[in-house]
């Protein structure tokens, strides 16, 4: 294959390396959450590098990532800092395992992220992605519940239309069906309530002394398309789950990092999980990273001799990577250095205000937004449609990247977003809008 350069090419030669990318993508790749019969007709954006808040694709197009990179992007592409983290860490060692070893960056991160974590979570599970995250925290729970003498207690409760990733154990607690109804013969019973403080106080009345825990996203259902949970719900939960015995599992992967406007979500209400996961934001968006952060007293009670075998197996062979755990704790750094959550004031107000007449439009049902995430939801259009797929389409030829969730069309930008920026991001989804 000879590489044709840019500059030196021909009018064309850069649309041939595009075309002959494009070619191999739709001879080799399998993209996620894709129907494959109509993205070649969906014209794929095959991005090639980024500057700031930027993607650039082959044929340099320049895009703002108005979704973060699916939403875990914090400072920005390129970012300086976290670029040299890595290259420096890579100086060291890329990859050692955490079965049997302890590694330098993972250490120093674990001791971070429980200083900047809500109180009490003082220990720190890696894994590699939010899926696995929750996994681990499925797993801790149940196994904690056996531990602690509380044999009776092993369902798990989760919120109607969660989500909480793709593998089979996160499945079985999301609810939205149609990601999940196929696989409804693999996935294990949940208990489901809705987000109502009544339901979930029936709930714990009823069931409670079967309940391992409870697992939610906080504040605001992501992937449901944004949905916002009633002031003191959250709160009221904890409660509940303190009286009763059930561990509080906080899945915060999409809200964890400065996404709603403060370090946690849970800070809001100042609720203290017993389990806490993350991903998304953790490594600023650089490499696949995950944590599930408990408490003392569940760490504690996995004590015992070997022959207890109270032991917790799980792990994944990246886990605690040092060349992600550097970015990782690089990217918490900046957090302090740079004020990154007193930054992002100007850029918040600046998307609200933006909003507001996006949500006077007569094809807009509602917008929802806490901090850096907004779901805008259409109207008046049938799913096959997929509106929300073609505002975003349309956004493209403004130079702004999108993803839809079905009719609501999510802006999640990256922490860095300047207020110029923020403009151009709803200037432009309100012309997408109003041209359907
Ligand atoms: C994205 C997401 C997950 C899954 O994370 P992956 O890294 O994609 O496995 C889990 N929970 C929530 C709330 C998410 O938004």
């Amino acid at each position: 294959m000879t590489a044709v350069h840019p500059e030196r090419s021909p009018k064309g030669g850069v649309e041939g390396r595009t075309s002959e990318l494009l070619q191999l993508d739709l001879k080799h790749v399998w993209h996620p959450f894709t129907q494959h019969q109509s993205w070649p007709d969906d014209e794929p954006i095959i991005i090639e590098r980024a500057e700031a808040n930027w993607l650039i694709d082959t044929d340099g197009r320049r895009y703002l990532d108005g979704v973060s990179s699916l939403w875990c992007n914090v400072h920005g592409h390129q970012k300086r800092e976290l670029d040299a983290a890595i290259t420096a860490q890579l100086g060291q060692v890329a990859h050692s395992t955490m079965l049997g070893l302890a590694n330098v960056p993972a250490i120093r991160l674990a001791a971070k992220l429980s200083a900047l974590a809500p109180e009490g979570l003082t220990k720190v599970f890696y894994s590699d992605s939010g899926s696995t995250a929750v996994e681990v925290a499925l797993k801790m729970a149940y196994q904690y519940q056996q531990l602690a003498g509380r044999p009776q207690k092993r369902k798990l409760a989760a919120l109607v239309d969660a989500y909480h990733g793709d593998t089979l154990g996160s499945v079985s607690v999301g609810g939205m069906s149609l990601f999940h109804a196929r696989f409804r013969d693999l996935v294990f019973p949940v208990v489901r309530v809705p987000v109502s403080l009544a339901a979930v106080e029936r709930l714990f009345a009823e069931q409670a002394h079967e309940l391992a825990a409870f697992i939610v996203e906080p504040l605001i259902q992501g992937a449901a398309g944004m949905l916002l949970q009633p002031p003191g719900w959250l709160k009221a939960v904890e409660a509940l789950c303190r009286k009763h015995d059930v561990l509080l599992v906080c899945d915060e992967v999409a809200t964890g990092f400065g996404r709603t406007g403060t370090m946690f979500a849970v800070e809001h209400e100042s609720v203290k999980p017993d389990l806490l996961c993350v991903a998304k934001g953790l490594t600023g968006g650089y490499l696949p990273l995950a944590a599930t952060l408990a408490t003392q007293r569940i760490f504690e009670a996995f004590l015992g001799s070997a022959a207890e075998q109270k032991t917790f197996f799980h792990g994944h062979t990246y886990t605690g990577n040092p060349l992600a755990c550097a970015v990782a704790l690089a990217s918490l750094e900046l957090f302090e250095r740079e004020q990154t959550l007193e930054r992002m004031k100007p850029a918040i107000e600046a998307l609200a205000r933006g909003l507001e007449p996006i949500a006077c439009l007569k094809n807009v049902a509602e917008v929802r937004r806490r901090g850096f995430m907004v779901g805008i939801e259409l109207k008046g259009y049938v799913a096959s449609d997929r509106t929300g797929f073609k505002v975003c389409k349309a956004a493209r030829k403004h130079g702004v990247l999108l993803r839809p969730l079905g009719d609501v069309v999510v802006l999640m930008p990256p922490l860095s977003l300047t207020v110029e920026e923020a403009r151009l991001l709803t200037r432009t989804v309100y012309e997408c809008i109003t041209s359907l």
